[in-house]
């Protein structure tokens, strides 16, 4: 898994998103206490505690109506959490989940006690569960700042610990969600907007994606920069029109990691899609603000099971407190 860490130091990167487990399935295997060694050494050595992120399997929903399934899902973020303790990861972004049959008010409500639960359970860990801002689509949660700001408060109420509970904005689930990017002005507003309904200083990650889908098609399809429909052109001057210039360069977004979770693979001339996206956003960075431009350890999929019919059964029944036994050793 630390070779996550040593492939983002060799992009130049300085911080990495991972998955510390399968993120397709319910089942985990224990973290091997070797894989946390070398992990926690690199960590370390690189200096990154304080902004590695991990991104919660694609399984949980904390808003779901079905009591089974949402049993299943807190169980799920519980091991999520715990193996980020074991880690060291400060951060664990999630999706905030689908009401599905129910009201966006009841799924919200779910999300809270489940947040009750959560954080109960792993009372005194470091990790921060970030809210995830998604397209919006069906009965997706998360799709505006309103409904970002109303789950976090009815966490925060709920558990009485606010602290531990921040958001992550994705540029492609934005700008799909209907808050055009495409142009530094709209960005502008879009971040005064966010700042005014849930509060800068709660940003805690933010993913830099372009969008294959339009502005307001909530449509959740990432690209690369400056090939869809927020940069227009992959060029550093088109970038620099868009919102992608806002973000990086906004002084109150220069402590908060950003991750490309851009396709991988390499593009027709045989470079690397990371390589490429990176130097397009370091040829954005104006002033001394830090680009904590990341790629993620693993090629990621689109989540696609946010009804319960489609879920699998869960194989694990029980589930250690140590985090440690409960951690897959396949690397992220
Ligand atoms: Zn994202």
């Amino acid at each position: 898994m630390h070779n996550a860490l040593l492939e983002a130091e060799q992009f130049g990167m300085d911080t990495v998103q991972v998955f510390t487990k399968n993120q397709q399935q319910w089942r985990t295997k224990p973290l091997e206490p070797g894989a946390v060694r070398d992990w926690t050494t690199e960590l370390k050595r690189l200096g990154w505690t304080d902004r590695v992120v991990s991104h919660a399997g694609y399984l949980s929903n904390l808003a779901s109506p079905d009591d089974e399934l949402w049993n299943k899902s807190v169980e799920l973020m519980t091991i999520e959490i715990e193996r980020c303790e074991a880690l060291g990861i400060p951060l664990l972004v999630h999706h905030p989940g689908a009401f599905t049959t129910s009201s966006a008010q009841e799924g919200i409500d779910r999300i809270a006690r489940a947040y009750e639960t959560l954080l109960k359970r792993t009372s005194g860990f470091r990790t921060i569960l970030c809210l995830e801002g998604t397209v919006g689509a069906g009965s997706q949660l998360g799709g505006t700042f309103e409904q970002l700001h109303a789950i976090r408060s009815a966490a925060a109420g709920r558990t009485g610990s606010p602290e531990r509970i921040g958001f992550c904005l994705d540029t492609c689930h934005m700008h799909a969600a209907g808050y055009d990017l495409s142009s530094r002005e709209s960005a502008d507003q879009v971040i005064a907007r966010f700042d005014s309904v849930c509060g800068l200083e709660n940003l805690k990650v933010m993913h830099l994606n372009d969008s294959k889908g339009k502005a307001g098609s909530h449509l959740d399809r990432h690209d690369h920069l400056g090939r869809g429909t927020i940069g227009g052109k992959p060029t550093p001057a088109a970038l620099a029109a868009s919102g992608f210039q806002t973000f990086v360069n906004h002084p109150k977004l220069a402590r908060v990691p950003m991750i490309l979770e851009t396709p991988k693979g390499e593009d027709d001339q045989g470079r690397a899609w990371d390589a490429v996206n990176l130097a397009l956003l370091r040829a954005l960075r104006t002033g001394s603000s830090r680009v904590s431009a990341v790629k993620e350890a693993r090629s990621r999929t689109r989540p696609r099971n946010e009804q319960s019919s489609k879920l699998r059964p869960n194989t694990s029944k029980s589930r250690s407190r140590n985090p440690l036994k409960k951690a897959d050793p396949r690397k992220p």
